[in-house]
């Protein structure tokens, strides 16, 4: 008898219109699909728009950056440049609307499933009221200013309504998911097991502005199990919103993905990427003429994997592994940058 058939592996770039790629986001980028590619995945692009309008042309900018590193996709939205950069790089469509912000009447039903089984709730608490409800500064593991939710309107609804009557003049009550004491687990592709404690760090967490407006926690979820999407590969800041997720997932009766989080590449002072710590932004490159092949070959030297110099993406399919990844944070200093500039 014949193994059982692995299921097909589906990834997606869920890029966030946020600013343009830089030699932090194409890494994990570059991972994710590399990941995917190596293990014969199909790849979709969504973007991720919800808590970011972009601004005209932001979006294409990082779509064209990501084509003209050897990213691609098979799945995507429309996408105006795609003849001259011959293949069609969106395919077939099956699960579109691939941008966020057009995906409001998919985000309702699923907000309506979880509503209906009352493992969400209406909230009207203020920051201010979060923040006057904590006894004193937490010493978990919640996230960087996001202090735990008490549980103030937990149970204190009956209806919408009576929330909505309930909130300050002009606002409108947030929905929050009942989280329950005890640790997630789950195992990271590049960090190994982790256990984080959701309901004793941030406790209920924010899943909607409004039923079609889910938060970030919500809309990747919602997405990623429409879309089929079986793994998950992004940056490691994202780790413990990965644990939150996986009780939406439970909470929606869906299967999980693998998760893989990529260290980020951070500026010396440890922060993530921005203006200060250089131009580290792939247009910028692109316009001094460095080439793509050079700068592919030089994220794969941070990420550990063996390319002795400029390389295509498609080049480093077989040379992928999880297992010899760096595990560390690369750090953008001044020489590190110069290692991309040397043409
Ligand atoms: N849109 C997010 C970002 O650009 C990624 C979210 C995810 O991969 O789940 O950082």
């Amino acid at each position: 008898m014949s193994a059982p058939a692995r299921p097909p592996v589906i990834a997606r770039l869920a890029p966030s219109p946020t600013g343009v790629l830089h030699l932090g986001n194409a890494r994990t980028f570059l991972w994710a699909w590399l990941s995917a590619r190596a293990q014969g995945g199909k790849m979709i692009l969504r973007i991720e728009d919800l808590e970011t309008r972009a601004r005209p042309g932001v979006t294409e900018q990082m779509l064209d950056d990501l084509l003209w590193l050897g990213l691609d996709w098979d799945e995507g939205p429309a996408w105006p440049d795609e003849a001259a950069h011959g293949a069609s790089v969106h395919g077939a469509s099956p699960h579109a609307p691939y941008v966020q912000s057009q995906r409001g009447a998919y985000y309702r039903a699923v907000h309506e499933q979880l509503r209906a089984k009352n493992l969400i709730y209406p909230c009207v608490c203020t920051r201010a009221d979060i923040a006057a409800a904590q006894s004193a500064p937490h010493e978990g593991d919640a996230a960087e200013n996001e202090p735990r939710y008490p549980g103030t309107c937990r149970d204190r609804f009956a209806s919408y309504e009576e929330a909505c009557r309930a909130a300050a003049p002009g606002k409108k009550p947030c929905w929050r998911l009942r989280t329950e004491p005890g640790e997630v687990v789950f195992e990271d592709r590049c960090f190994g097991v982790q256990r984080i404690d959701v309901h004793a760090s941030v406790g209920d967490f924010v899943v909607a502005k409004e039923p079609d407006v889910p938060a970030y926690q919500l809309a990747v979820v919602a997405d990623d199990i429409a879309m089929g999407v079986t793994e998950v590969v992004r940056g490691d800041d994202l780790i413990p919103s990965t644990a939150r997720q996986i009780l939406l997932y439970r909470a929606l009766g869906a299967e999980l993905p693998a998760y893989g989080h990529a260290p980020l590449v951070v500026g010396p002072d440890g922060k993530r990427l921005a203006k200060r710590h250089g131009d580290a932004r792939l247009h910028s490159f692109r316009a001094a003429g460095v080439s793509a092949e050079r700068i592919v070959g030089v994220l794969a030297r941070w990420s550990g994997l063996n390319a002795p110099g400029p390389a295509s993406a498609r080049d480093l399919v077989a040379h992928w592994s999880w297992e010899t990844l760096a595990r560390e944070r690369i750090v953008l200093t001044p020489e590190r940058l110069r290692e991309v500039d040397a043409k």
